[in-house]
């Protein structure tokens, strides 16, 4: 038992072919999955996701990226889950992340970023709940 993050694989990395990839990285990184799904995104729905950007000027690009293809969305338990993640992951911008990160390995871009992780516990929780219901949550 730890704690949770949530991320999605997001539509540049599935398009690619990595979706396979990927979660066997974080699988072998010690994150147990406990939900999972393939979905693709409504323009709406992207826009309410990440809604806490609205104000910054790439919005209307990311909404646009996210609703583009299916991605993949989980929940990840883990002891310290977000931070660990956010380690595995590596920086926002592919450019910066460090070796080895999912970002360095499958990215292209600051805009086309391969994942998303959690910032926080409290947003873990909201995010996981906004993908999926309680019975789809193991
Ligand atoms: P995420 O929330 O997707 O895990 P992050 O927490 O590393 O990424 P945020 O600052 O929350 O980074 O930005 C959310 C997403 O917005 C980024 O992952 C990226 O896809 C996009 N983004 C951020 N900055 C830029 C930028 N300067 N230009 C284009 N897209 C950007
Ligand atoms: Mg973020």
């Amino acid at each position: 038992m730890g704690n949770k993050t949530f991320t999605i694989i997001k539509p540049d990395a599935t398009r690619k072919g990595h979706t396979g990839a990927i979660l066997a990285q974080i699988n072998s990184a010690g994150f147990k999955i406990a939900a999972l799904k393939m979905l693709h995104l409504s323009a709406e729905k992207a826009g309410e996701f990440y809604a806490v950007h609205r104000e910054r000027p790439f919005y209307s690009e990311l909404v646009e990226f996210m609703s583009s293809g299916p991605v993949v969305a989980a929940i990840l338990e883990k002891q310290n889950a977000v931070e660990d993640f956010r380690t595995l992951i590596g920086a926002t911008n592919p450019a910066q992340a460090a070796e080895g990160t999912i970002r360095k390995l499958y990215a292209a871009s600051i805009g086309e970023n391969a994942v998303h992780g959690s910032d926080s516990n409290s947003n873990a929780l909201i995010e996981g709940d906004f993908f999926f219901n309680k019975l789809e949550q193991f």
